[in-house]
C-alpha cells in the first residue's frame, strides 16, 4: 500500500471516530420525571412552586435546582445534572428535599 493511501485511510478512520464521539456527547441525557422512584422518594417536582409544602416544610419560595449547590447546569441552562439522579438531568426550576442552597 502506498503511503499516501495509508495516511488517507488513517485520517478517515480518525474523522469517523471523532464524529461518532461528538454525536454521543451531544446526545440528550434523559430528564428526570416526577414518576421516577428516586424523584418520588425525594419529593422532586419539575416546577418548584408545585412542591407539597405540607410534606416538605423546609421548602421556601425561591428555592430551586438552579440555586442548589448540587445543580451541575451552567448559567442559564434549563436542565442540568444532579448527583441525586445520576446520569439524568433535573430542571433548573425543579426542587427536591435534598435541596442545599448554593453558597
Ligand atoms: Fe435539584 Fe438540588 Fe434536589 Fe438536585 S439536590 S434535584 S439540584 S434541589
Amino acid at each position: 500500500m502506498k503511503s499516501s493511501r495509508r495516511s488517507f485511510l488513517i485520517t478517515s478512520i480518525g474523522v469517523a471516530s471523532t464524529l461518532a464521539l461528538s454525536r454521543q456527547a451531544f446526545a440528550d441525557p434523559a430528564k428526570v420525571t416526577e414518576a421516577d422512584p428516586t424523584a418520588q422518594a425525594l419529593g422532586y417536582k419539575q416546577d418548584a412552586t408545585q412542591v407539597d409544602k405540607a410534606k416538605y416544610a423546609k421548602y421556601a419560595a425561591g428555592q430551586d435546582c438552579g440555586n442548589c449547590s448540587f445543580y451541575q447546569g451552567k448559567g442559564a441552562d434549563p436542565w442540568g445534572g444532579c448527583p441525586m439522579f445520576a446520569g439524568k438531568q433535573v430542571s433548573a426550576k425543579g426542587w427536591c428535599s435534598a435541596y442545599n442552597k448554593k453558597a
